[in-house]
């Protein structure tokens, strides 16, 4: 398997509510794009990512930090993403870029201070 059909897998298959696999997006959220452009330049992402979970629902926190670095640079932000869309109420969910990152976070295999430099290379890119 190659490295993007990995993390495609890890962070999509396992974790994203949203994935069908079946069905092909002319344009991907930014929480994979994201992961993958850090891999490049963190080849142990992958291995820590294969730890992750799930979150439980449960207030997300980090909300600023992954506004900022995250959903702000994805395609969805505008439009197509609800749990970024102020108007949708109710329980809302992530896309499994963003619980990708709660989890690493949650898990301390990453601290904020990563996250904020990988956002430095990863969105200078797309
Ligand atoms: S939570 Fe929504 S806006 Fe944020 S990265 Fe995921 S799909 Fe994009």
């Amino acid at each position: 398997m190659d490295h993007e059909t990995n993390l495609k897998d890890i962070v999509c298959g396992r974790l994203c509510r949203f994935y069908r696999p079946d069905k092909s997006e002319p344009e991907s959220c930014h929480g994979l794009a994201f992961l993958i452009q850090w891999s490049k330049s963190y080849p142990d992402l992958i291995d820590l990512l294969e730890k992750t979970s799930r979150p439980e629902p449960c207030g997300y926190p980090y909300t600023r930090l992954l506004d900022r670095i995250l959903c702000r640079h994805c395609p969805f932000f505008a439009d197509g993403c609800d749990f970024v869309d102020a108007r949708v109420t109710g329980p809302k969910v992530p896309c499994g870029g963003y619980l990708a990152l709660v989890s690493l976070l949650h898990l301390n295999l990453i601290k904020e201070e990563d996250l904020l430099t990988a956002a430095c290379y990863a969105n200078s890119i797309n």
